[in-house]
């Protein structure tokens, strides 16, 4: 990350949350998303397990990639049967 880069949307994705995201939580549904999709909700370091658990109780693969990242070549595990 370049020195100075301070990206203004880089909000936790929890609710209610106002944090500054240091994490990226990049997940799909297996059932809507096609396997190359990439979706991603940004977490602060309070609120990065909850929302990997989340996603994770639902059966969708998730991966928490440190930094804010838009999700592209994140490799994601195959989705739970
Ligand atoms: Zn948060």
């Amino acid at each position: 990350m370049m020195f100075g880069f301070e990206p203004d949307a880089a909000q936790c994705a929890r609710a209610g949350c106002r944090e500054t995201a240091t994490a990226s939580v990049v997940w799909r549904n297996p059932r809507i998303h096609t396997p190359d999709r990439r979706k991603v909700w940004l977490a602060c370091p309070d609120h990065v397990s909850y929302l990997e658990g989340f996603l994770a109780s639902r059966g969708f693969p998730v991966v928490v990639a440190a930094g804010v990242v838009d999700g592209s070549g994140v490799e994601l595990p195959e989705a739970a049967a």
